[in-house]
């Protein structure tokens, strides 16, 4: 398996398939090692995803020093207790989702002085185990995050449920992020990014058809 060729074919494909703008590919690195990331920062790429805040600490930390145009995605849930670390470490946050972790999220980025990108996570299919925001919440919970405590949202994020008909809720998602007038949208993985594109995706977050399946 080579890591630069299933990148540059997912680039590809993705140009090949893009209605009107460009999308962005956050490899997700979580649980890979750095030595088998390696290959892909080497090569130039950019943008990163993790889904645990210690993890990317230990991961990334030197990297970043040495490397200061990486961009850094946090993507998993977040405890409002790691808020501080998260903002040392990530450029952007993918899983915004109460008023607790945002004003923790806004404490904390002042006090480093330091402006992180944030998408706000929407639960579509109002499971339990994902995180996310209701629907119906979002337009208090953005307001709050963007007037209150100023911080710079940007679009919406989403992990549809698994029930094999994704389009329906990229659709959805979609709607949703254009009423908000959001420029950016964080939906697609390994096996639904092309379908995500359809919807207007601006970051799709692929893991396993990049760096291989994870144990
Ligand atoms: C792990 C993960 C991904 C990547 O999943 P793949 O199926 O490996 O592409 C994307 N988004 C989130 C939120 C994840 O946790």
């Amino acid at each position: 398996m080579n890591i630069i060729t299933n990148f540059e074919k997912i680039k590809q494909e993705i140009k090949n398939n893009l209605l009107h703008r460009d999308t962005k590919v956050i490899a997700v690195s979580k649980t890979f090692s750095l030595e088998h990331i390696m290959p892909l920062v080497q090569y130039g790429h950019k943008d990163f995803g993790e889904n645990k805040v210690q993890e990317a600490e230990k991961k990334w930390t030197a990297l970043k020093k040495t490397t200061n145009t990486l961009n850094l995605h946090m993507i998993g849930r977040l405890q409002s207790n790691k808020a501080k670390k998260a903002v040392e470490i990530f450029d952007y946050i993918h899983s915004l989702d109460n008023e607790k972790l945002a004003k923790e999220l806004s404490k904390r980025q002042k006090e480093k002085e330091k402006s992180l990108g944030y998408f706000i996570q929407i639960n579509l299919g109002s499971e339990e185990q994902k995180g996310g925001l209701e629907i119906n919440d979002l337009k208090n919970f953005y307001d709050y995050c963007s007037k209150e405590l100023s911080l710079s949202v940007l679009g919406l994020m989403a992990i549809p449920p698994n029930d094999k008909n994704p389009e329906k809720h990229f659709k959805k998602i979609s709607e949703l992020n254009k009423q908000f007038n959001f420029e950016h949208l964080s939906i697609g993985m390994s096996n639904d990014y092309l379908q995500a594109i359809k919807y207007g995706a601006s970051h799709v977050r692929i893991g396993s058809a990049i760096f291989g399946s994870r144990n």
